[in-house]
């Protein structure tokens, strides 16, 4: 079995001491295995989940050429024929006919000829052309001939063509997509009500400490309420993953080392949040040298530092049992959220079979100058707001402490320095990556 600890020393930067965050992302991203389990969903259930398989499309969209306007429909030939009215050449043409959408015209259309066409009507045979119904001068609603000036439209013009949307046999949505509401749609229109989508990925997660208390029990001298697990179910059910709530578990190591145990005996991903830096109660790190295949890091980031990542096995002993990724996050609750999100969210959404794209990254000038030191990638976070031309700008929120989780719900986005970047001035630019779409 290759260990992850001789897997981590291949990749280049490797340093367990000050791991500069896109070792650890590449890391990760070499031990995070789709999940192989597939169902078939009805279209509706399909919403958010990941396809299994790439979508081929059976059928032409739009499966005939069609109009995109309300108009009369012609063939290109009449645009040359029009007669010279002063310095404009005017099309005439008689009505032969009309064409609704499901309701096609069947008959011919000679060259001087034309069909009243409403949008999504089939282009009659022989036309080729819509002018639409603004262009057109008609005596009155039921007078038969129409007129128009021939240099108001190219030949061919507003005419969908079949299979311009779709093309029958191509390949519509890939495997790996996360499908989105213009998606169920998109399926709908090739006609499919059912598709492969990978099983949900299962993540169980505690929170560790002697400290902690749930919500309803009283606070006492040095206690704090529990408040990372209730941040990791939201971020979880953001993912759209079954989430597995084991509690808190108590700084000892028999208590712990059964619930990652039950953990990883019911999820495909285990997540604790505390006890992974090196204070004295910090068990985690200890049980897990003994029964886990675990790197111990101090990422070179902040909030964020300490983080574990491995694997865990339901048995007692390592390969022993059901295994599961594990993801020993540091106990701080702002470190909980960056780590997650730097680190942990594209495990997941690969373990899901899904293909994730990088988060997007913006520009914005800093309101503030701001403390960095060179050596570490740092995720402040921000308040930032667009002016009126368009520019993005950005203030940091007050405490940047890790602790303070008050400037997670303040912020609308991080501040995202990078390892390399030393102290920024008030008037730099500076990346940021906004909460919209990713909290
Ligand atoms: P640790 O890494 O276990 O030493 O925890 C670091 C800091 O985070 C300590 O101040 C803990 O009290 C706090 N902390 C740990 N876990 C949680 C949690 N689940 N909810 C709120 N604060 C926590
Ligand atoms: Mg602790």
């Amino acid at each position: 079995m290759t260990t992850l600890n001789d897997f981590s020393r291949c990749v280049a930067q490797y340093d367990p001491h000050a791991l500069p965050v896109s070792a650890a992302q590449a890391i990760v991203r070499q031990w995070a295995t789709p999940v192989a389990a597939i169902e078939r969903v009805a279209l509706r259930d399909a919403l958010d989940r990941v396809l299994a398989a790439d979508i081929v499309s059976p059928i032409d969209v739009p499966a005939h050429d069609n109009s995109a306007m309300d108009g009369y429909a012609f063939n290109r030939a009449a645009l040359a024929s029009g007669e010279r009215s002063g310095t404009a050449s005017v099309v005439e043409l008689t009505v032969a006919g009309k064409a609704l959408a499901g309701h096609p015209f069947a008959g011919r259309v000679a060259a001087n000829q034309c069909v009243r066409v409403m949008t999504g009507a089939c282009m009659p045979d022989d036309c080729d052309t819509v002018v639409p119904q603004e262009l057109v001068e008609r005596d009155s609603a039921d007078s038969i001939a129409i007129r128009f000036a021939a240099n108001a439209l190219t030949a061919g013009a507003n005419r969908r063509r079949a299979g311009e949307d779709l093309a029958r046999g191509h390949v519509a949505l890939r495997a790996g997509r996360i499908v989105r509401a213009s998606d169920l749609g998109l399926l709908a229109s090739l006609g499919i009500g059912e598709v492969s989508v990978r099983r949900r990925l299962r993540v169980a997660f505690f929170s560790t400490g002697d400290e902690l208390r749930s919500l309803g029990e009283p606070l006492d001298a040095g206690s704090v309420y529990d408040s990372n697990r209730y941040t990791l179910f939201g971020m979880l059910r953001r993912l759209n993953v079954d989430t597995l709530d084991l509690g808190v578990v108590r700084d000892e190591p028999a208590a712990l080392e059964a619930a990652l145990h039950s953990a990883a005996a019911n999820a495909d991903v285990v997540l604790t949040s505390g006890g992974v830096s090196v204070g004295e109660a910090d068990f985690t790190k200890q049980l897990l040298q003994t029964f886990g295949d675990v790197a111990f890091w101090s990422l070179a980031m902040r909030p964020g530092r300490p983080l574990a990542f491995g694997r865990v096995w339901s048995g007692a002993q390592p390969g022993e049992g059901r295994p599961a990724l594990f993801f020993g996050l540091p106990g701080n609750p702002v470190a909980v959220m960056v780590t997650f999100y730097q680190i942990v969210r594209e495990a997941l959404l690969l373990m899901a079979g899904a293909t994730p794209r990088p988060l997007p990254v913006i520009h914005a000038t800093s309101r503030a100058a701001l403390g960095k030191r060179a050596g570490r990638t740092e995720f402040q976070r921000g308040v930032a707001e667009q002016d009126a031309h368009g520019h993005w700008h950005v203030t940091p929120t007050g405490s940047q402490s890790s602790g303070v989780l008050s400037s997670m719900s303040e912020a609308n986005c991080f501040i995202a320095l990078g390892h390399d970047e030393g102290d920024i001035a008030a008037g730099e630019r500076v990346s940021i990556m906004l909460f919209d779409g990713l909290i």
